[in-house]
């Protein structure tokens, strides 16, 4: 044996179930194909978003939560409709579901804090849903940022695994790629694979994969945390559900390479079973990097509640594919309504009023202040005017970005970006002065506009995110800002399905004795604990919730 349990997978899973099993004293190897400088993964380039329930931090901002409502919120989402008959696929994402929503109402606050992952005090509101007290969305705030963002969370783990290799408790093999999954009598008993060339590329530029030897590693169990599908455009597509009409033909990426979806076949070629593979979680809000890092990099845009957005014909979108309430949705409409499959992009028209209030941008990076723990940058660039310094580079320097004082000339400029000139601006300009003249009262009978008041009753929104209702074509507000957006990939909300001790379990529903899945291989657990739809800040707890189950389940502790 080369250690009590290899790890494969060195990103915020894999470091969860390293610090449980270490922990317990267990001896682990954890392989990872990128070299040192990645360990953390997808987690540390991550917004730092936690979905939390009933937490001090909501109960400061005037929020009434419970664990009866965040249940009735999930489900609503999930729309788990995969429960009939033996070997259903959802019935563990049912049960993983629940667990974890009471993990997030119970002990997931103090858990990490106790591990030292700190929090701010902004509550965001994403995913407001579609309108229905049942169904998809949060009915309150519940995205929590982590002080730090992604790297406040991923780097408590990370500073732990490396402490454990110091003390020669755990083992880093970096640079090697995982192929083959060893199995005997039935029983994953260990893995082999591929040395890589050493690679100083700096973290989340693309690595080689140079081969430059082989490894066998052998260990009493395997634990998969290999992330899921969303840097593999042809697995995308592969997976893309026909209920969401055609992929698009040109996709942007919103996660560094390595999240290539490999070993989730490799997985199942040794008796694993995939389930859910078709339920993705892609945003509509992609605009591409103009400091790239990683291939095609995308950003995506966290908006407020006021963008105006426009389908590639220039129409508005209709309720719920509004800013910030309905992803899925919104992607649907975009794809499956007839005349606009032929075109992948959408559009923003903000004012530079929006912009500055209302447009946030994921990722550990795109957001210094908070990432460097910086307060006095927060409480300026959040709370102050204009624009935080990384949006206003993208207006100055982002290829989707186009500024103008005058609407007709913003939409010229728009029309520049596009093969052929598909907006015709009076139609804009009517759509927008119909909107705008919803702006002369506190009411309203247009949604969007509704939702603006709605969003300025809460606290939170109101300081930080939700700009004073204003009419679009106030010059005062102005310039106007145009954003062409794009389909960006992200999540994987299948993967191999595991029980509540995330052992992988095979297509006859027994347990692949020695095998354990964790994070977003799982589909975060149980192959699909989101079910159809995510409530957002929902994807590292769940990397955290399943790695910690995995490392408990092997070190005898559930
Ligand atoms: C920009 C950005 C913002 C985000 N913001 C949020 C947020 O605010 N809140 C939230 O909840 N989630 C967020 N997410 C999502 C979240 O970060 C990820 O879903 C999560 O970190 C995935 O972790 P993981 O451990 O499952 O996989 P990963 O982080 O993808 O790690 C998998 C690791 O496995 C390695 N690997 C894969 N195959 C092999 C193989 N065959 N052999 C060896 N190694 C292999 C990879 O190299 C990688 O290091 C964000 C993600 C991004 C990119």
């Amino acid at each position: 044996m080369d250690a009590d349990v290899i790890v494969v997978g060195a990103g915020l899973a894999g470091l969860a179930a390293c610090h449980e099993l270490v922990t317990a004293g267990r001896r682990v190897a954890l392989i990872d194909q990128e070299n040192a400088g990645n360990l953390g993964g997808q987690a540390f380039w991550s917004f730092g978003g936690l979905f939390l329930v009933d937490s001090p931090e909501q109960r400061r901002l005037g929020v009434r939560d419970s664990l009866d409502l965040a249940w009735r919120d999930w489900q609503g989402s999930a729309g788990w409709d995969r429960l009939e008959g033996p070997g259903a696929e959802d019935e563990w994402a049912v049960r993983w579901g629940r667990a974890y929503v009471e993990f997030a109402a119970g002990e997931k606050r103090s858990w990490l804090r106790q591990l030292g992952v700190k929090l701010t005090p902004m509550v965001g509101w994403a995913e407001r849903g579609g309108g229905a007290a049942f169904g998809h969305g949060n009915s309150v705030p519940r995205f929590h940022v982590a002080w730090g963002t992604g790297t406040g969370v991923s780097e408590p783990f990370a500073d732990r695994a490396r402490d454990a290799a110091k003390q020669n408790r755990l083992t880093f093999h970096h640079r090697h790629r995982v192929d083959q999954l060893l199995v005997e009598g039935g029983r994953v008993i260990g893995v082999s694979g591929a040395v890589l060339a050493p690679d100083d590329a700096p973290r989340g530029a693309p690595t080689n994969r140079t081969v430059i030897g082989d490894f066998t590693l052998k260990a009493s169990a395997v634990i998969l945390a290999t992330g899921g599908i969303g840097g593999n455009h042809e697995l995308v597509r592969r997976y893309w559900p026909e209920r969401l009409g055609a992929p698009p033909r040109e996709m942007i990426t919103g996660v560094p390479a390595y999240v290539d979806g490999r070993m989730l076949d490799i997985a199942a070629e040794a008796g694993a079973r995939l389930v859910n593979r078709d339920r993705m979680w892609h945003y509509v809000e992609g605009v591409r990097n103009w400091a790239p890092i990683w291939p095609r990099h995308a950003i995506r845009i966290l908006p407020g509640p006021s963008p105006l957005w426009f389908d590639a014909l220039g129409r508005r979108l209709p309720h719920p594919a509004l800013p910030g309430y309905d992803t899925m949705a919104t992607l649907k409409h975009l794809r499956t309504t007839p005349d606009l499959a032929a075109h992948d992009h959408s559009w923003f028209i903000v004012t530079e009023t929006m912009l500055a209030k209302e447009f946030g941008l994921s990722g550990s990076e795109q957001n210094a202040d908070i990432t460097n723990r910086n307060l006095l940058g927060v409480l300026r660039s959040r709370l102050g005017k204009g624009a935080p310094k990384e949006v206003a580079a993208f207006r100055d320097k982002g290829a989707d970005f186009v500024v103008a004082d005058d609407l007709e000339t913003l939409v010229a400029k728009m029309n520049d970006l596009t093969d052929q000139p598909l907006l015709d601006p009076a139609l804009i300009r009517r759509q927008i002065e119909d909107r705008d003249a919803q702006m002369d009262n506190p009411y309203a009978k247009d949604v969007q506009v509704q939702g603006i008041h709605n969003s300025r009753r809460y606290k939170g929104d109101r300081w930080a995110r939700a700009s004073a209702p204003h009419k679009v074509l106030d010059p005062q507000a102005g310039p106007l800002i145009g954003v062409k957006l794009h389909v960006l990939t992200r999540k994987s909300l299948g993967g191999l399905q595991t029980d509540l001790s995330s052992r992988v379990l095979t297509p006859d529903g027994d347990v692949l004795e020695g095998l354990y899945a964790a994070g977003e291989a799982a589909g975060f657990g149980g192959g699909g604990l989101h079910g159809y739809n995510a409530l957002e800040g929902t994807f590292l707890g769940g990397c955290i919730f399943s790695g910690r189950a995995a490392g408990r389940a092997l070190s005898g502790r559930n």
